[in-house]
């Protein structure tokens, strides 16, 4: 049994700044990742991150992931646990990490949870054929690994994972045949991206959504069609691409379950992505020794991620007795509501005042 101050799950931009200001402020931190390298998702960003410079924005990913990860390894509070993955949280704060081979009971006084999200999947004909992949799982196989998984995708969402993957894939050498997305308008990706995903001559067929792929054993086609105002298939608009992959770039979702065996109170907030754990300015949820940040609390963005990590981490330190952190909390709590500002963040801020106000629904 590892006993520990503050557990930290998921070692994301979220998770590394968690650990961070939980061991800078004096408190011993466990962190834990289910992969053999810390970064989450950063790790697989090939492209400059957008957001606020003093977060890392205009750096590589897997730059950021680097950098971050190396103040994390130096930092002697810190004791980290990769290849483990936390399966079980019991209600008197014990937690159970498990890897392929053995596992390991972990005893925390404070849990700060940032395993982010998982990727949404979509109905279609034969949604369930080899070759249909989520976005993020192509990332992770051809940026983590070196394995192109496919030759000839089609991407279905055009928000800023869809048009990033079809960039890496092109760098990759595979080709995109198209992205199509149900929506009328580009669904949310940044138009430097778009426009230079076109330029490389990858079509964006909005509007039109996906209805089956098709193969022998693997996907070897797929068949796309327009949609009217009510989302629905146009009969005779259909559209064949000879593709040996469909990528779904469709949406994500916050990893909740560490909540659901904490007893912790879930809220369902689309705006958010889903089902989020309620909780307040500094992450803490109904459990006041767990706490949440990054995509795990809602769908957001890395500096976002970096912040609320903070926040928590310096939080929870606080409340353990470690050196006085308020001012701390409060100067980035207005970092993060000034970077709020922007019109992108309004659904994000909707969101959070709606699973505010269902704390006692
Ligand atoms: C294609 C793409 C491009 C993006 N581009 C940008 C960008 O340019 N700028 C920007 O600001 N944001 C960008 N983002 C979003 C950004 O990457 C995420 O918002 C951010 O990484 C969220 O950080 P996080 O720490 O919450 O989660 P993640 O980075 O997802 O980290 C979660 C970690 O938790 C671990 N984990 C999960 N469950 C467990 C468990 N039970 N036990 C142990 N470990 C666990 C995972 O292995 C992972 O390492 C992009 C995302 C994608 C997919």
């Amino acid at each position: 049994m590892i006993e520990t101050d503050v557990l930290v799950i998921g070692g994301g931009p979220a998770g590394m700044n968690a650990a961070l200001a939980s061991a800078q402020s004096g408190a011993h931190v466990l962190l834990v990742d289910k992969f053999q390298h810390l970064g989450g998702q950063l790790v697989k960003q090939t492209h400059k991150f957008f957001g606020w410079a003093e977060k890392g924005a205009g750096t590589r990913g897997f730059n950021l992931a680097k950098r971050l990860s190396e103040d994390v390894m130096n930092n002697d509070n810190v004791q980290i646990l990769l290849g483990y993955e936390v399966v079980g949280a019991y209600r008197d704060g014990t937690y159970l990490a498990a890897s392929w081979s053995d596992h390991i009971t972990i005893k925390a006084k404070k849990l700060i949870v940032c395993t982010g999200a998982a990727e949404r999947m979509i109905l279609f004909e034969n949604n369930d054929m080899p070759g249909v992949m989520g976005a993020g799982a192509v990332q992770t196989l051809m940026n983590e690994y070196g394995v192109l998984p496919a030759e000839r995708f089609l991407i279905v969402g055009s928000g800023n994972v869809g048009v990033i993957l079809a960039y890496q894939l092109l760098q990759a050498g595979a080709t995109v045949d198209a992205i199509v997305d149900v929506l009328p308008k580009l669904g949310g990706a940044y138009w430097v991206h778009a426009a230079k995903v076109q330029r490389l001559g990858v079509p964006l067929l909005l509007g039109r959504t996906v209805l089956g792929v098709y193969g022998n054993s693997r996907v070897e086609s797929a068949i796309t069609a327009k949609v009217d105002e009510k989302m629905q298939p146009i009969p005779g608009t259909e559209k064949r691409h000879d593709v040996d992959a469909v990528a779904l770039a469709v949406g994500l979702m916050p990893l909740t379950d560490i909540f659901q065996m904490m007893g912790v109170k879930t809220v369902y907030v689309p705006e958010l992505g889903g089902f989020v754990p309620w909780h307040d300015e500094c992450g803490r949820t109904t459990n006041k020794d767990i706490f949440v940040a990054g995509d795990a609390g809602g769908i957001e963005e890395a500096t976002t991620a970096s912040i609320g990590g903070t926040i928590a981490g310096l939080a929870a330190a606080n409340d353990l007795g470690y050196q006085d952190n308020m001012q701390a909390v409060k100067d980035n709590l207005e970092a993060l509501s000034i970077f709020r500002t922007s019109s992108l963040s309004k659904k994000v801020l909707e969101g959070i005042e709606r699973m505010r106000g269902e704390l006692n629904a």
